[in-house]
């Protein structure tokens, strides 16, 4: 196992645009990092660099403290698990998950291939299929074998390529879950590519999120969602997504700091209000869970939100939650900033409706009007114009 280390990682192809802008990230060994972000944002061109399947144009790659820009891929020693799984069908189980041990010939005794294949079977659960032909397995199985594989070669660290873009829903949940237990057991370094929020927060220690070549923040799932640095992070991260409400910081008549969106007034704590004060025009972050209805909120937890009316224009029943929508006019100075957004994150709509979750209890109707309770303490603000949290 090792640590895998970036500095300043620049790739430009031919066109002299850089896919890949001066990326640094430091790896632990045995640590689980994923690279997320949506298409062409430079996350597979980063992962081949470390593979050694594409050429660094500057920058440094350290795998265990050692520069390896130079080297071939097989002296970086490195389990690449791929999406489409590159299995040979005329194989066994057994013999693809050998294969890497056979390839380095005279190394291995045939009674070590055994060992380590039935080893590697074991830990994840195909020693009853080792006879078989890929053609004949799940989806999941499949997978597992191309991870026996990574596994038999005790490679430096395992590289992810969206494994599991292929597999129907119910199934990417179950391999999700599997990958981030065997990896814990493992405690092989991993790098993970995906553009899907979900398996990011879900199975890394640490989440590197990209846009247009650039890293944005490396942090905890936990910390990009409770403290994302910029609109772009904000907005990726968490579904339903964050809403950006635009609104003015100013001094209400009672003394007290108010947030005027069109939606009414909100009033913020002070902590919250000094980060925004300074703009002309601030975009207000606010999760959808952050607001509940009135008159569910118990008077001693009333005090630290703000409560407005609203009408819904219509509510999401799921089950065992429930999604309101409120439309709102746009401020024509955020229009841009928030078009930008969109832009980037592929979204369907301008923000023009703030999307509020509601118990699942609750009888609330499209075309009611509710008393909504929104958590002040948890708002964010940002800056229309760089993106920035000023929170
Ligand atoms: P996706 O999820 O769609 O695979 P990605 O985030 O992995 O996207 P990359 O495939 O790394 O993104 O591509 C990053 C940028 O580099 C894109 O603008 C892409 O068009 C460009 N690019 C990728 N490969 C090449 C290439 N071989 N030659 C020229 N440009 C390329």
């Amino acid at each position: 196992m090792a640590s895998i280390t970036l500095q300043n990682i620049v790739k430009e192809y031919d066109d002299g645009f850089p896919a890949v802008n001066d990326v640094s990230i430091d790896i632990e060994d045995g640590e689980f990092v994923i690279l997320v972000g949506p298409s062409g944002c430079g996350k597979s061109t980063l992962l081949r660099m470390i593979v050694g399947l594409e050429d660094i144009t500057s920058g440094d790659l350290l795998i265990g403290g050692d520069r390896v820009n130079d080297k071939p891929p097989r002296e970086r020693n490195l389990a690449m698990v791929f999406q489409n799984y590159a299995l040979y069908p005329h194989l066994s189980v057994f013999e693809n998950i050998a294969f890497p041990m056979r390839l380095a010939k005279g190394k291995f005794t045939q009674e070590q291939v055994k060992e380590k294949v039935e080893r590697a079977a074991g830990m994840l659960e195909l020693t009853e299929h080792l006879q078989r032909k890929p053609a004949n397995l799940s989806g999941g199985q499949r997978q597992r074998v191309a991870m026996g594989r990574a596994i038999v070669r005790d490679a430096n660290a395992f590289l992810f390529d969206e494994p599991l873009s292929n597999l129907d829903a119910k199934l990417r949940g179950q391999m999700r879950a599997e990958i981030s237990q065997l990896q814990r057991s493992l405690n092989t370094t991993s790098v993970y590519v995906t553009h899907d929020q979900t398996e990011a927060m879900t199975l890394g220690d640490r989440v590197a999120v990209l846009k247009k070549g650039v890293l944005q923040q490396i942090a905890s799932p936990r910390e990009l969602y409770e403290q994302p640095a910029n609109l772009f992070v904000a907005g990726f991260i968490g579904s339903p997504s964050m809403n950006f409400l635009p609104g003015t910081v100013s001094e209400g008549s009672t003394g007290s700091t108010v947030l005027s969106t069109p939606l009414g007034d909100i009033e913020l704590p002070e902590q919250v209000a000094a980060a925004g004060r300074e703009k002309e025009i601030v975009l207000a972050g606010i999760r959808p869970e952050f607001f509940e209805e009135a008159s569910q909120v118990e008077e001693s937890r009333r005090g630290r939100g703000s409560v407005f009316s609203a009408e819904l224009s219509h509510v999401e029943w799921l089950g065992n939650e429930q999604y309101g929508y409120v439309r709102y006019q746009n401020d024509p100075r955020v229009a841009d900033a928030l078009a930008n957004l969109a832009a980037d994150m592929d979204a369907d709509e301008l923000r023009t409706q703030l999307v509020v979750a509601l118990d699942a209890m609750s009888r609330i109707r499209g075309g009611d009007t509710a008393e909504l309770w929104v958590d002040t303490r948890r708002i964010h603000l940002f800056d229309p114009a760089t993106g920035e949290n000023l929170t």
